[in-house]
């Protein structure tokens, strides 16, 4: 169900699916697209301090009247934000906005070359501060890791990687998987951009399933972190709504065979 969870390397729940608020907007439509996805049982935001929304998320956190402690949030370090200082102002800054005392996960956003590792120093920081419960990174590939995991005292507990039934990213995830590290995906719905390939199509008709339940449960089946983003409720709605089938083991390599390396987003070496 969506309150399934699955434990990171330090013994913290995450719930298996959250709700993303990229490129949602700042004030109601941020606001009403966390509201409604509380009300429907989501228990996990993922905000950043790039998206410019944190103020609404945790106005609508707070106003639901769910305790803080049942709801999983995240956000992250921006890349301009990056430096040990910077980071350690950073977070304060995220908390203000969020009107929170901590964050369940703070992330670094972007692997930015030179800088990760002593940002890293920094969050490594806040979690022994408590301000966040855990820590990770996002968009690194395995040689960023092994440049954080060589300086690191707290390995990271997270890696959030752009994912998606053409983007399967087996190196990034085999070598996370090797470091206890899990894996969340973002841009879990290759972001609507080809609910008409075939294999969705065929796999939708055969679980009378629409594309995207067919890909949360593909991600969900597969162990790893998913937060699907939509702003309007009924899809809030469909795309948790995987929990009464299962994919078959035929399906499951249908699913691992539309893979083509495809990225929608940028590439971990090439962001600005
Ligand atoms: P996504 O794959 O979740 O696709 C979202 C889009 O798909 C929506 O805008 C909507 O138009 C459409 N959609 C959603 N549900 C649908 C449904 N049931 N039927 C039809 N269309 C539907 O893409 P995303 O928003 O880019 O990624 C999800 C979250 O991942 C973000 O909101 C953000 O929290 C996170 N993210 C992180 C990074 C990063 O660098 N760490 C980058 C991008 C996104």
């Amino acid at each position: 169900s969506l309150t399934t969870t699955r434990t990171l390397n330090n013994g913290t729940k995450i719930p298996a699916i959250g709700l993303g608020v990229y490129k949602v907007e700042a004030g109601d439509e941020a606001y009403q697209s966390v509201k409604s996805a509380l009300e429907i049982g989501y228990r996990h935001i993922d905000t950043a301090s790039f998206y410019a929304n944190e103020e609404d998320v945790g106005k609508a956190i707070k106003d639901s009247g769910i305790p803080r402690e049942d709801i999983f949030v995240t956000t992250k370090v921006w890349n301009d934000e990056q430096g040990y200082e910077e980071a350690k102002a950073a977070i304060d800054r995220s908390l203000d906005r969020l009107g929170m005392e901590y964050v369940d996960l703070y992330l670094i956003h972007w692997p930015v070359p030179g800088k990760f590792t002593e940002t890293w120093k920094a969050l490594e920081e806040i979690y022994q501060s408590g301000k966040a419960k855990a820590i990770g990174v996002s968009n690194f590939l395995p040689h960023h890791l092994e440049e954080l995991l060589q300086a690191a005292e707290t390995k990271p507990m997270v890696n959030q990687i752009e994912l998606h039934p053409q983007l399967q990213q087996d190196e990034t995830r085999t070598f996370c998987q090797e470091h206890n590290i899990l894996i969340e995906a973002w841009a879990p719905l290759g972001k609507a951009s080809y609910f008409d390939h075939p294999v969705l199509q065929e796999l939708a008709e055969k679980h009378q399933k629409t594309p995207a339940q067919i890909i949360v449960r593909w991600q969900y089946q597969s162990g790893i972190i998913t937060i699907p983003k939509s702003v309007h409720k009924h899809r809030q709605e469909e795309n948790v709504d995987i929990f009464d089938f299962e994919l078959e083991t035929e399906d499951m390599d249908k699913m691992t065979g539309m893979n083509e390396e495809k990225r929608l987003g940028k590439h971990p070496d090439e962001f600005d």
